[in-house]
């Protein structure tokens, strides 16, 4: 036995499949593969992957019964890969669990990327909070969680309450896509005031305010149809 991190991949073609796995197995994880959701969800509960790479157009059930299903089950991680122009999918996917998305087709290297950013949150969920004292940084955008400032190239940055609750929501998911409905959720409540329009011009602010070029983010990144990600390399 090994220490390797254990990811299922659930994909019914079978080129993608192999190549997911032999593109992870190169990178020092442990691959598991289902080619269907009955599968995919049997391995879930006879081997605790770590890490869940989901298609969501499945031959036998649809990729979004197999999140609600493992969801309660397990605590992975759970990226999903969708086609372009499905974002109607990966926003419901989102919105039951799933921890982020890949469109086909995607390299390698955003592949990896997703799973890194994915297991160090998860590490982080595990281990606690561990923003709440600390500053967050990533290029030149860096915010004192401790003393609710931001700055931008050593710039302080004087963003409104609600856009501070922004940049501090996004921060700890940073890499991470959140969804629309997430965010309204977390900042307004499910019942306040609040949506997609207004989000898009609070975001639109913020660009003013600490994007060099607001109109090719370089931090607060649109995830069209979907939501927004802060980047974090
Ligand atoms: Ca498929």
């Amino acid at each position: 036995m090994d220490n390797k991190p254990v990811i299922l991949v659930v994909e019914d073609d079978k080129p993608i499949r192999k190549f997911i796995g032999v593109s992870l197995e190169t990178q020092g994880y442990r691959c598991i593969a289902a080619e269907n959701g009955k599968t995919a969800i049997s391995l879930v509960f006879s081997h605790n992957p770590d890490l869940v790479i989901l298609d969501l157009g499945l031959p036998d059930i649809d990729g979004i019964a197999v999140i609600e299903t493992i969801r309660p089950i397990t605590k992975a991680p759970i990226i999903v890969v969708s086609a372009r122009g499905r974002e109607r999918e990966k926003v419901e996917a989102l919105d039951c669990g799933a921890d982020d998305y890949l469109t086909k087709p995607f390299s390698v290297e955003e592949l990896l990327a997703r799973i890194r950013v994915a297991f160090r949150h998860a590490n982080q969920n595990q281990h606690g909070d561990v923003h709440a004292t600390e500053k967050f940084r990533v290029g030149e955008l860096e915010i004192d969680l401790e003393k609710r400032r931001v700055f931008m190239e050593n710039e302080e940055v004087h963003l409104t309450p609600i856009e501070y609750k922004l940049m501090v929501l996004m921060a700890k998911h940073a890499g991470r896509v959140l969804t629309h409905n997430y965010i309204l959720n977390e900042i307004w409540g499910s019942y306040a005031g609040g949506d997609v329009q207004s989000l898009r011009v609070f975001m639109a602010n913020m660009r003013r305010k600490i994007e060099k070029y607001p109109a090719q983010p370089r931090y607060i990144l649109t995830e069209v149809g979907v939501g927004y990600r802060l980047a974090d390399e």
